[in-house]
């Protein structure tokens, strides 16, 4: 399973590489021009959709020019972190009337942690200044801490992250972490009262097919019409059914469980480390187990096990899921132990982790209705970047939209978001599930020659995992500091994408998954490809010599080449 889905993971973020095609928008809606009436009632008509029947909307006429006297009206559907800090961003502009339709009733102090990378944070600077203060009141550091991952067993240091020199030599703020209820309330105290709208849950849209404009029908049976619709409404996004025709979830919705379920427990805990490591990722067989200072002496932890789905909502724990976890981790680091005993058994979750591959083929946006974060790029929590890809999404539809001086100008700005977005998304979305295939399938404790205490040499794990786990160990840190220079450097989400930096991210993920899969003769592989990426042109390293240098690169190739498997 490992090797057949994260093969077609990799080819087909691969093939997002393909060009994307740019539709210029006045050949897709030439009928505007001609209609340019009032749009007070477009603006913000709510109608009931039982007066119509789907496809014979009666939709009201507008101009065809974006002024402050006619503003764009955006929908946004779903107030997560995507939603709100579109929202947030479009509001300030005063051609913009934006409604954000939300379908819980009421907000609540609801979920944990989330970590917002560097690459974040500047969007959230440059998008909003002020909320990126408030943020900032709130917000735990750990970019500038130790973090990495340790050997679960031995309960030593793997490799390390080194997550602050990316940060610095592009003088950004560390990364850290915020209370995603914290988030959501700083994006909701700094939007005008009435552009929420809770208990609107959308069921899907309706397109003008002679004109400019969407309706979108809700649960309520009632209607909205606007000039464009954001599909920001999650991983069981209803637009993105309506979009492509297909179902929301299960078969044919595109969204796959991940083969992970993932246990997350978030308490007062008087850590050893506390100030010094920001977050540890314990590898070993078949799971792992990640602990985060998440600030004010409270902490996170996750445990990741492979495990068929619908356990989350099936399996039951008779003595509780903190015993079980101990049992399941029986012989793991002291310090996996130490914070489950702090755990109570009612600061646990469990939830079943699903994605989707990269949406390549299938399509992003439909005239100006377009899909924005969990709804177009589900992606596993393990790189910590599904949010923050999504508030990069939410900057570049800003940043489209404000280009649009008229309404035929806006299924053309969709298609550039797309665009803009493809690449950069697809590599995200790829490598964090590698990323979880190999933590699990793929990682081991690593090989190592120990002694006894008779001082007899003794062979530890000296499996093809526990080997794999050990020669990757030098190559690991290479390619965090590709991965963070990548994520850093392309905040912007320019049209011309570092195609070297993304190709090396890919490529180089793709080496470290099929080398844990065990998928090919590692000398035939491994040797060209590595060389290839740190040879001459220094491609990932930015020039000459590299983190490791040329010796040491060729050490690296010759160890893995030389036929120790
Ligand atoms: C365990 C775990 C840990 C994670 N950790 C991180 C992390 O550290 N950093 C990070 O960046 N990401 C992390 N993520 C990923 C992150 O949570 C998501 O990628 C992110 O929340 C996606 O944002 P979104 O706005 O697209 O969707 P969501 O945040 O899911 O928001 C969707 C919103 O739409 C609403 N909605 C749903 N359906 C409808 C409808 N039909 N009509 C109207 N409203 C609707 C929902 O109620 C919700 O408010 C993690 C995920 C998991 C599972």
């Amino acid at each position: 399973m490992l090797k057949k889905y994260s093969v077609r993971c990799l080819v087909v973020t691969l093939l997002s590489f393909a060009p994307t095609r740019v539709v210029d928008s006045f050949g897709i809606i030439p009928a505007l021009k001609s209609s340019p009436l009032s749009s007070s009632l477009f603006a913000s008509s709510v109608a009931k959709a039982d007066d119509k029947k789907v496809g014979l909307v009666n939709f009201a006429d507008v101009p065809n020019e974006i002024t402050e006297k006619n503003p764009l009206h955006v929908i946004i559907a779903g107030a997560g972190v995507g939603g709100l800090a579109l929202a947030n961003s479009l509001v300030k502009n005063p051609k913009m009337k934006v409604t954000l339709l939300e379908k819980t009733d009421q907000f609540k102090r609801f979920g944990g942690p989330i970590q917002l990378a560097s690459n974040a944070l500047e969007v959230i600077k440059t998008m909003d200044s002020t909320i990126y203060d408030e943020i900032m009141k709130v917000f735990t550091y750990t970019g500038d801490k130790e973090n990495g991952i340790k050997d679960g067993i031995r309960d030593e240091w793997y490799a390390k992250f080194d997550l602050a020199s990316p940060a610095e030599s592009r003088n950004m703020a560390y990364g850290g972490v915020i209370e995603r209820p914290d988030l959501q309330q700083i994006y909701l105290d700094a939007l005008p009262d009435g552009v929420v709208k809770n208990g609107a849950g959308v069921v899907g849209y309706v397109r003008n097919k002679n004109g400019a404009g969407v309706e979108v029908q809700m649960d309520s049976g009632e209607s909205v019409q606007g000039d464009v619709l954001i599909g920001a409404d999650g991983i069981w996004s209803s637009v993105r059914a309506s979009m492509r025709d297909e179902p929301k979830r299960g078969e044919g919705s595109g969204v796959s469980y991940s083969g992970y379920t993932v246990f997350a427990g978030e308490l007062d805990y008087a850590s050893h480390d506390n100030g010094q490591v920001g977050y540890k990722v314990y590898i070993g067989p078949n799971q792992y187990f990640v602990i985060t200072d998440i600030g004010n002496d409270r902490y996170q932890w996750y445990a990741f096990l492979a495990k068929p789905a619908g356990s989350a909502a099936l399996e039951e724990y008779p003595d509780g899921k903190v015993p079980y976890l101990g049992e399941t981790f029986t012989g793991w680091s002291k310090d996996i132990h130490h914070i489950l005993d702090a755990t109570k058994e009612n600061e646990v979750d469990q939830r079943d982790l699903y994605d989707r591959p990269p949406s390549v083929r299938k399509t992003w946006t439909d005239g100006s209705v377009a899909l924005l974060g969990d709804a177009v790029h589900a992606m596993m929590p393990n790189l910590g970047q599904g949010g923050c890809q999504a508030i990069e999404d939410a900057f570049v539809i800003v940043n489209e939209l404000e280009k649009c001086k008229t309404r035929n100008q806006l299924s053309g700005a969709m298609s550039k978001y797309r665009g803009r977005r493809l690449i950069r998304s697809a590599a995200v979305q790829g490598l964090s599930r590698f990323a979880s295939d190999i933590i699990i399938r793929g990682f081991d404790t690593p090989a190592k020659i120990e002694k006894n205490e008779n001082g007899s040499i003794k062979f530890g794990n000296f499996n093809y995992a526990g080997v794999v786990t050990r020669l990757l160990q030098p190559i690991l840190p290479i390619f965090f500091t590709v991965q963070f220079n990548f994520l850093f450097d392309g905040w912007k989400n320019e049209f011309a994408v570092d195609t070297k930096a993304t190709i090396g991210f890919i490529v180089f993920g793709g080496i470290i998954l099929l080398l844990s899969a065990g998928s090919l003769e590692i000398g035939l592989v491994i040797g060209p490809l590595i060389e290839g990426l740190f040879g001459a042109e220094g491609l990932l390293l930015g020039g000459g010599e590299g983190v490791l240098g040329t010796e040491g690169v060729q050490n690296v190739i010759d160890a893995i080449s030389s036929g120790i498997f």
